[in-house]
């Protein structure tokens, strides 16, 4: 099966069993303590997500896939290059995972693909593809079966692929020995817990994800909290600094398939170019990519908070000029949302 999977571009799979009880004091711990945010959909699945045989009927077996992402021309020393973005404020910076194709889709076809490999060797069997799905715990599913270890970020990571990589599971009704976890080797290092720039990381292996950048640009609709804007700098899309601060990153491989290779439009724009979108362009430019899902008004919302903050810490007269050109040419934008993050942003200018 490993071959199979290599084949299709897997890095690795394993296989999970489905009693995953352990995990449920956890999860209604992080839940009772509000750390999902506005996910309600995590509340709504309750419990059935740490049980697989309730969310699909008959499920005995997990296979879980893992897939390395980093684009086939991330150069040596990457993480530097991604560090460096912080100190070019008018540039927007999209997450690197999602540069290039939706993963949503590149995993769940080749899933299915996968499956139906199995199905050629031991004949039709029940399954459900999953890929960075609400109602699946991922990451725990993950790390019992050996795709590696839960870091005091709460991601995956292995000894010779770090974390940039996305999971994916197959459900399956048919019993299948369950592969080896692997033990933990965040040891004394605390480098994530450090780097991120919100404090999200509130303990080693809890995440209150209210503060995480991730979610804020994502997943958190409406307004942004004020006290935390600043902290975002010109992260627009996601946020990679708790994987670009873990030394067993250096260890990470890029992906074997051209899908997630980095949009020319994604890495390396202004800021002002990213609030010029109008909604068609901002549908055409993220076609199959995974930012399409967030929608028009919350690209243009994030991309508002990076401009503020660029204006603030901006010392090039030019760049602040432009900045407050484009802002104002959307101070008036038939959205609440936009147009409040806009007269934030507008705000940050320093005063003469
Ligand atoms: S940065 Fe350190 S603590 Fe965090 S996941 Fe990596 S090794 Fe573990």
């Amino acid at each position: 099966m490993q071959a199979w999977a290599r084949e299709l571009g897997f890095s690795q799979i394993g296989v999970a069993g489905v009693d995953l009880s352990s995990a449920e004091p956890g999860l209604e711990q992080w839940l009772a303590q509000g750390f999902h945010g506005e996910m309600h959909y995590m509340q709504a699945h309750g419990l059935k997500r740490a049980r697989p045989a309730e969310l699909v009927p008959g499920t005995v077996s997990v296979i879980t896939a893992r897939m390395d992402y980093l684009p086939r021309d991330t150069p040596e020393g990457w993480q530097a290059v991604e560090w460096s973005r912080l100190q070019r404020p008018g540039e927007g910076i999209v997450s690197v995972y999602a540069r290039g194709r939706d993963y949503h889709k590149v995993l769940r076809n080749r899933l299915q693909k996968l499956a139906d490999r199995i199905a050629q060797e031991i004949g039709p069997f029940g399954h459900r593809v999953f890929t960075d799905s609400a109602p699946v715990l991922e990451a725990e599913l993950a790390s019992r079966s050996g795709l590696g270890w839960r870091g005091k970020h709460t991601l995956v990571l292995h000894r010779e692929a770090g974390s940039m990589f996305f999971l994916g599971e197959i459900y399956v009704d048919v019993a299948l020995e369950p592969t080896e976890s692997v033990s933990a080797h965040c040891g004394n290092c605390t480098a994530c817990v450090d780097a991120c720039p919100t404090g999200a990381i509130v303990a080693a292996h809890r995440v209150d994800a209210r503060r995480c950048i991730s979610y804020l640009t994502i997943e958190h609709p409406g307004s942004i909290p004020v006290e935390l804007r600043p902290l975002m700098a010109n992260r627009i899309y996601g946020c990679d600094d708790c994987q670009l601060a873990c030394p067993w990153n250096k260890f990470a491989k890029t992906s074997a398939l051209p899908d997630f290779d980095a949009r020319a439009s994604l890495a390396g724009t202004q800021l002002v170019h990213f609030l010029a979108w109008d909604e068609a362009m901002f549908l055409r430019l993220t076609e199959g990519s995974p930012i399409r899902r967030i929608g028009h008004e919350r690209w243009l919302r994030n991309v508002a908070v990076a401009m503020g903050n660029a204006l603030r810490v901006s010392n090039n007269a030019a760049e602040r000029a432009s900045l407050q050109a484009a802002l104002a040419g959307r101070a008036d934008h038939g959205s609440e949302v936009v147009r409040e993050h806009v007269a934030w942003a507008l705000a940050q200018a320093p005063q003469a």
